[in-house]
């Protein structure tokens, strides 16, 4: 079997093993095209007040493939990570969440409204990261204050100065920042007292189990109170249900994103959304 597979093969002899290599190979080879042929996509999901009123969107990316459908950024931003794919996407993803940026400045209802986009560890580490998106916002017009950031703790924990460096150079400038998944990681007050925030994002594991458990009640209310404390605007994701938002808000969170208010959708039913609203 090793020998049909040709010399330049390393052939695994557990067919599983064997099987998941080939499907990422596939995956890369795709990956690679991906751009070129067009087929990558920005689905957006609205956020919201305690009002239910809409104040922003984050802007996620979604992978129109040819055969196997729309594939959800799970499936595709790790491989896109090692390979050093998401250099490029994450590039064509600001470039494509900032020509609506600039769009959204026409028209009343969204000229206020603020548009999150996420930046993979790796590209904001590139020595050329806060370059880029000045060229960026400078290239389609999009006022840079409407323009926010979402980091992971991954992206600024590894070289804190740095980032820290690359922040302020941005926010100088208008740009905002979000910490995502905020408490999943090595959240600690040190680290978040020195990082210019303007954001944190109560990651959705938390609010998932809201309701049942006290244990993320607690937790949650401690980031909220953490983000009181620093004048850090709190947002809680995954909000599925009336009761997670109404202990949310008795807690004191008053930023939301979730299925109960809006899934990801095409820009096209995003702004048919923020019509009837
Ligand atoms: P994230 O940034 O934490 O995005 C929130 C994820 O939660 C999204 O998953 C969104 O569809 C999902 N979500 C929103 N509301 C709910 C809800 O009420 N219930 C549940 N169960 N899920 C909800 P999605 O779109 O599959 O994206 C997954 C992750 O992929 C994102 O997590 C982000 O880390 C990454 N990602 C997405 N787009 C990009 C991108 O353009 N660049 C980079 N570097 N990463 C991206
Ligand atoms: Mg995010
Ligand atoms: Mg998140
Ligand atoms: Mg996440």
């Amino acid at each position: 079997q090793a020998k049909d597979a040709g010399r330049n093969t390393v052939c695994f002899y557990d067919p599983n093993i064997q099987a998941e290599i080939n499907r990422r190979a596939e995956l890369e080879g795709e990956l690679r095209t991906a751009i070129e042929h067009q087929e990558l996509r920005l689905f957006y999901q609205l956020q919201y007040d305690q009002e239910a009123r809409p104040v922003g969107a984050e802007a996620l990316l979604r992978w129109q493939h040819p055969q196997r459908g729309l594939v959800s950024p799970a499936d595709f931003i790790p491989l896109a990570e090692e390979t050093g794919l998401i250099i490029t996407m994450g590039e064509w993803v600001l470039v494509t969440a900032c020509e609506l940026l600039a769009q959204w400045q026409e028209d009343e209802q969204t000229r206020d409204l603020q548009l999150a986009v996420n930046v993979s560890a790796k590209q904001f580490r590139q020595p050329k990261f806060v370059e880029m998106v000045l060229q960026i916002l400078q290239q389609t017009g999009a006022r840079a204050d409407q323009l926010k950031l979402e980091l992971t703790e991954s992206a600024v924990l590894e070289d804190i100065e740095q980032a820290i460096q690359k922040m302020q150079q941005l926010r100088g400038q208008g740009v905002t920042f979000a910490m995502d998944d905020f408490g999943t990681g090595y959240s600690s007050l040190q680290y978040l007292k020195r990082l210019p925030l303007d954001q944190i994002k109560i990651d959705q594991s938390f609010v998932r189990d809201i309701v049942a458990d006290p244990d993320d009640a607690v937790i949650i209310r401690t980031i909220i109170a953490m983000g009181q404390a620093l004048s850090i605007e709190v947002i809680a994701e995954g909000v599925e249900t009336a009761e997670q938002r109404d202990l949310l808000l008795s807690y004191g969170c008053l930023r939301y994103q979730g299925y109960l208010f809006a899934r990801p959708r095409p820009i096209s039913e995003c702004m048919m959304l923020l019509k009837t609203e």
